[in-house]
Order: structure tokens, then sequence, then C-alpha cells
């Protein structure tokens, strides 16, 4: 596609569209472009976005700090409410005072009389998932209204024999005819049970694969390439540099992505004999050569 020169008004237009913070896919729906086309555009054109996450996280501070409610930012902003809620614990602005002893009385009161979980979220500008815990915390009778069904021992048997057996939630329900999936994924996270702990479990993958690179260098994460490759200047950034097999045998290891990354940092001394960290021009040149050399897989 030749870089077509625009009409200085379309130019302008998608400048300022660009320039708007928010997702491609959002300015290229405004701009009825395709988002490939509109950021393949913006590079051409030398027009930079501004950063979207760091802007955004501003915008919605600003609007935290006039008192406006998550799901009114959420809305107007076109994020989710988890966004909203998670920048404002960031930043120290979940807003409201807790809730005082004299506020829980009049949940009860209005509770006593009768009136809905909703209604009494209203009248005390509090909200419903705030009225519900505090109300199931205080009132001893609340939870049981709710609890229509509540398991048996017998049940809670069963769920937690299958359950260490690892069948799936879909499975154990099939075993208690009372409980549906959702029911039986509820109780498990209420007890407290969980197969999935492990040492790597609230370690984000991204910083998984950091670990594992900075294992496997030793330190310092950069290009391992040797100098006369020429490959780079001891590249740093992450983005170029990928895991390779230093003997070129990738292909009987089943080693890949995140349990590559664990294995790496469960057991560095052995691992940094079997890989190596390289950017990517290093890593074409060696392919390239390894061809040259008439080696096949
Ligand atoms: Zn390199």
């Amino acid at each position: 596609m030749p870089n077509v020169e625009l009409p200085v008004e379309e130019h302008q237009r998608r400048v300022k569209a660009i320039k708007t913070p928010r997702t491609w896919r959002q300015i290229a729906v405004e701009l009825g472009l395709s988002a490939d086309g509109i950021q393949r555009w913006a590079y051409l054109n030398g027009i930079k976005r501004p950063k979207y996450k760091e802007s955004r996280e501003k915008e919605v501070v600003k609007l935290l700090k006039q008192g406006k409610e998550y799901q009114e930012i959420a809305d107007s902003l076109k994020i989710p409410h988890s966004t909203v809620r998670s920048i404002a614990r960031r930043n120290n602005l979940t807003g409201k005072p807790s809730v005082s002893p004299k506020e829980v009385e009049e949940m009860l009161r209005l509770r006593k009389n009768g009136c809905p979980l909703l209604q009494i979220a209203k009248k005390t500008g509090r909200s419903a998932q705030t009225v519900y815990k505090y109300l199931s915390k205080n009132d001893p009778n609340y939870r049981k209204r709710q609890q229509v069904n509540p398991w048996t021992q017998k049940e809670v048997d069963i769920l937690v024999e299958k359950w260490k057996e690892g069948l799936l939630y879909k499975d154990i329900s099939k075993f208690l005819p009372n409980r549906n999936p959702v029911a039986v994924r509820s109780k498990i996270s209420y007890l407290g049970l969980s197969r999935y702990k492990t040492k790597f479990s609230g370690i984000s993958s991204q910083k998984q694969r950091e670990m594992a690179l900075s294992d496997l260098c030793g330190g310092e994460i950069r290009c391992q390439a040797k100098k006369s490759w020429d490959c780079c200047n001891r590249q740093k950034d992450l983005r170029f540099l990928q895991i390779d097999h230093i003997n070129g045998d990738g292909y009987k290891d089943n080693l890949k992505g995140e349990k590559r990354h664990k294995a790496i940092i469960e057991d560095p001394e052995k691992y940094r004999k079997i890989y190596q960290v390289l950017c990517a021009n290093a890593n074409n040149i060696k392919k390239a050569e390894n061809k040259e050399h008439g080696r096949s897989r």
C-alpha cells in the first residue's frame, strides 16, 4: 500500500483520533478503518499514540477524585468495572469511609422491617455487595434465609474426595445430584481447597519469564551471542530476546513456554548448559549457519 497523501482535514482527523487515549481498536472504529491499517498509517507518518494505560489511569484518577462512581467511570471510558476498581485501589482512592456501627444498625433495622437488599443499599448509599457483607456478618439469620439448600456432611465428603482425584467441577457435580458445577466451584473456594497452588502462584507469567531469562544470564539479562556475530549491542530489551537451545536440539525437549520458564527457575545450573539467551538477530544468524552446515532435523 503506497503512502498516499491525504487531504489535510482527513490527516488532521486521524491525528486527533490517534492522540485521544484509548485502544487502537477503538480508534479504528471511530475512523472506519482497520486497526492494522491505522497503526501502519500512524507509524509511516511518525504519529505516536499517547501511552494508553498511563493516560487512562490518569483519567480514571481524575474522575475518582471528582467523586464519580466506579460504574459511571467504567461506562464513560468504556472500560471494565474491575479496571476502575484496581486503579482506585492502586491510588488509594477507594473512596467511601468504612461502614460505621451506626450504619450497620440502620441496615439491620431496615432489614428487620422487610426492606429488600437493593432498597437498603439505596437508602444507605452503599453498594448491594457492602450491605450483603454487613448483614450476613451481623444478622445470624440472614445467611440461613439465603441458604435454602445447605450442604450435608456427606456431600462435602464426596466433594473433597472427587476434588482430590482431580475431577473437574462439572464432573464432580455428576456425583452430587443437588449441585450444579457453579455451586461445586463456590463450595470448593469456600472450603479453601486448591490443587493449583504452587510456589509460582501469584507470580505473573511475564515475571516468570523475566526470572528465567535472568537465571540463564546469571544476573543481568542480555543477548549472550558471541561478539563476532555482530547481532546487537548486548541487547537488553526483553521483547527482542529469546531462549535458544545451545545445541539446537529443540525438537527433543517438550519444555515450552511457562513450563520451560518454571523448570529453569527451579534448576538454573542444569538449564544453563542447555539454553542460552539470544536476540532475535542472533537466533536467525544461528539458524542460517546451521542450515549451511547441512544440519537437518
Ligand atoms: Zn544479539
